[in-house]
Order: structure tokens, then C-alpha cells, then sequence
């Protein structure tokens, strides 16, 4: 590529980079199965390659997207959005201290709660929607990492990344931004000043609902950055080559799916708003939502394909609608071509701070019309 010319992220894409093989002309990289690779007569690896545990030749070429789409210096692929996540974390020190949102990603926050005790990490859960709460919890010389999730999961509650990014530079912290309902399409938070960026590649990157898998994009290769390459090396959270394989070929396509993710998802919030039977459509593309003006600013070419919608009649308003629907399928996850929903507050358990009204909807890519005409047969008297 031309580097004064670069392309646009749909050309990188589509043609994965304008890859192709020199050897055989091949223009889909193949599987590359072995764990191990062979020493010359003189004792010396012949490429250079010594085992599969560090990494796979099939990563390189999803490495090179994500560091072309997020702007990015290395990415790393992990064996799932967990993995890439709880690397950033194990890469602190004990002692450390670190600035988590209120809301994020369930799993994660079980997992940090847990681990961080264990570990001495001292972990403080704060409202980053609002940034002079970010900053009077930070404590200059302790705090080492704040964590944001933007849009999140499930409120789609927005951070505005610039400003927390600011923040924690001043503080000599570091900032890392958990993008995957965002897409690396719709923001790049190491552009607005975060120092590294996750995305649960399960959902949007292979976008087909067959592969579990995790990156970390960072803007400099740094100690840090090295310390999580050695934790994924040694602890071995490292994808298969064949879903490696698959998650290059979804990644393909992922612009024309977000493209209609986004409208789908505008369409059933602009359809929903003001609903008799919904109480709030929480999406960042609506101008009444919290998060708008500042979502606006920070994502480009759409709002993602995730909303929420709070239905009336409580726990029950919303099981019942759930209950009564033909095309969405009821599922966790999202980001893959069908379009699932479901009731987080009954998978997040009592200790939950989801309304228990709140169904999570993951637009997929079905006709827009029949799955508004779904939601609205289920909401029927
Ligand atoms: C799914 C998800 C994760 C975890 O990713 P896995 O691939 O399931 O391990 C983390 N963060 C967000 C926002 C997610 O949606």
C-alpha cells in the first residue's frame, strides 16, 4: 500500500490487506497447523519459528488489520475476550490501583472482583459517564490502570474516551478501553488517547456466532505491552489456527455487517422510543440518550447494532415479551448475523444492578421490518 494513499478500512477488509500467498498465488492464507518447526544443521530454527504456544502464523494477518483499523502499533489475538482482558490486568502488580466503571461486561467484573483480592490489586468501580468522578478516584502514584467499556454492556451507558484518556495521562495511569460493541469501525479509543484496546473477537470481528476469541491493540510496544505478550506466551491463551482462520475470514465482511447492524439497530430505536409499552430504548443514536452528544463525537459511521429496551410491567412486562417472540432468537451473546435478545438481569443473578425490566438486543441481519414487526406482535396486549 502506498502509504501517502492509504486505503479506506472497507478496502483493508475486503481483501485482507490486498493478501495473497507468492508461493502458490493463493488469495486465502492457509491453516497453518504445527505446533513445532524445524532447526537446521547448524542448530539455528529455519524461519525463525520455534513453537505454537507464542503465537500462530495465522495471527499476523489479523494482527495487521487490527493495527490498521485502531491505528494501533502490535495486536495480539487471544483465545477469547476474557483472556485478552484478564492479560491486561495480570500485567499490573500487586499494590496497584485500578479505576473500573460501575457497569461493565459481567464476567469480567466476577472474574476482577475475585482475582484482584487474591492478587492486591485495589479495584474501585466509578461512574465514567461522568468524568470528574474518574478524576477526584484517582490516586497519583497508585493509580496504574483505568478501565473503561464504551458503549457499554448492557446499559450502553457512553465514556467519553478523550477525556478519561487525559485524565489518566496526567496521572501517569494507563488507559485501556474494552471496544467491542463500538467495533474498531465506529472508534478508535488509541486515537482519543487510550493506551491499549480490547475486543471480545467472539462477537462483531468473525461476526458468525462459531468462534470464541479475544484482541489487545496497543499504541506503543512498550514494558507493559511485552509483560502481556509473555503472560498469553506462557499461559498459553492462544486461539486454534482454525479459528484463527475463521476469524480472518469473518473479519472480511465486517464493515458491510456493522454498516447494516447500525441502521437496524436505528431503525428499532427510532420505532421504540416512544412506544406505550417501553419505558426507556436505551441506544446512543437517539438524541434524547445521555450518552448522545458524546457518542457522536467519539464513533463515526453509526452507533453500533446493541440497544436495550426497559419494558413496562417489570421482570414479568419483559419475560413475557420475550416469551411471546417468533424470530429473535433468545440467546446470549451478539454481533452475529441473527439477531438475538435476552434478559440479562436473569443470567447477571439478585445481585445485579440491571433492571430487571431490561431486555438486551443484538440486531443481526435480517430484515429490519420483520424483526420490528416481531417485537411489536410480542408487545401486543
Ligand atoms: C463477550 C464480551 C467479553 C468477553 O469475551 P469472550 O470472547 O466471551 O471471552 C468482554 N467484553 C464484552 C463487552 C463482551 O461483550
Amino acid at each position: 500500500m502506498d502509504p501517502l494513499h492509504p486505503h479506506r478500512p472497507a478496502t483493508d477488509l475486503a481483501q485482507a490487506l490486498g493478501f495473497g500467498e507468492p508461493t502458490t498465488g493463493a488469495l486465502v492464507p492457509p491453516i497453518q497447523a504445527s505446533t513445532t518447526y524445524e532447526r537446521g544443521p547448524d542448530n539455528q530454527l529455519l524461519a525463525g519459528r520455534l513453537y505454537s504456544r507464542p503465537d500462530n502464523p495465522g495471527y499476523e494477518l489479523i494482527e495487521a488489520v487490527l493495527n490498521r483499523l485502531e491505528g494501533g502499533t502490535a495486536s495480539a489475538v487471544f483465545s477469547s475476550g476474557m483472556s485478552a482482558a484478564t492479560a491486561v490486568f495480570q500485567a499490573l502488580k500487586p499494590g496497584d490501583h485500578v479505576i473500573v466503571p460501575e457497569q461493565f461486561y459481567w464476567a469480567l467484573k466476577n472474574w476482577l472482583f475475585g482475582w484482584a483480592k487474591d492478587w492486591g490489586l485495589e479495584v474501585e468501580c466509578v461512574d465514567q459517564t461522568r468524568p470528574e468522578r474518574v478524576a477526584a478516584a484517582i490516586r497519583p502514584g497508585k493509580t496504574a490502570l483505568i478501565w473503561a467499556e464504551t458503549p457499554a454492556n448492557p446499559s450502553l451507558a457512553i465514556t467519553d474516551l478523550a477525556a478519561v484518556a487525559a485524565l489518566a495521562r496526567q496521572a501517569g495511569a494507563r488507559f485501556a478501553v474494552d471496544s467491542t460493541f463500538a467495533t474498531p469501525l465506529l472508534s478508535q479509543p488509541l486515537s482519543l488517547g487510550a493506551d491499549v484496546v480490547m475486543h471480545s473477537a467472539t462477537k462483531y470481528l468473525n461476526g458468525h456466532s462459531d468462534v470464541i476469541a479475544g484482541t489487545l491493540t496497543t499504541r506503543a510496544n512498550d514494558a507493559f505491552w511485552q509483560r502481556i505478550l509473555r503472560i498469553r506466551a506462557q499461559g498459553g491463551a492462544v486461539l486454534g489456527p482454525f479459528e484463527a482462520w475463521l476469524l480472518a475470514r469473518g473479519l472480511r465482511t465486517l464493515h458491510v455487517r456493522v454498516a447494516a447492524q447500525c441502521s437496524t439497530a436505528m431503525a428499532i430505536a427510532r420505532h421504540f422510543e416512544s412506544h406505550p409499552r417501553i419505558v426507556a430504548c436505551l441506544y446512543p443514536g437517539l438524541e434524547r440518550s445521555p450518552g448522545h452528544a458524546v457518542a457522536a463525537r467519539q464513533m463515526s459511521g453509526g452507533f453500533g447494532g446493541m440497544l436495550a429496551l426497559r419494558i413496562d410491567g417489570g421482570a414479568e412486562g419483559a419475560l413475557r415479551t420475550l416469551s411471546r417472540l417468533q424470530l429473535w432468537k433468545r440467546a446470549t451473546s451478539l454481533g452475529g448475523t441473527e439477531s438475538l435478545i435476552e434478559h440479562r438481569a436473569s443470567i447477571e443473578g439478585p445481585t445485579s444492578p440491571t433492571p430487571p425490566d431490561l431486555l438486551r438486543l443484538s440486531t443481526g441481519l435480517e430484515d429490519a421490518g420483520d424483526l420490528i414487526a416481531d417485537l411489536e406482535a410480542a408487545l401486543a396486549d
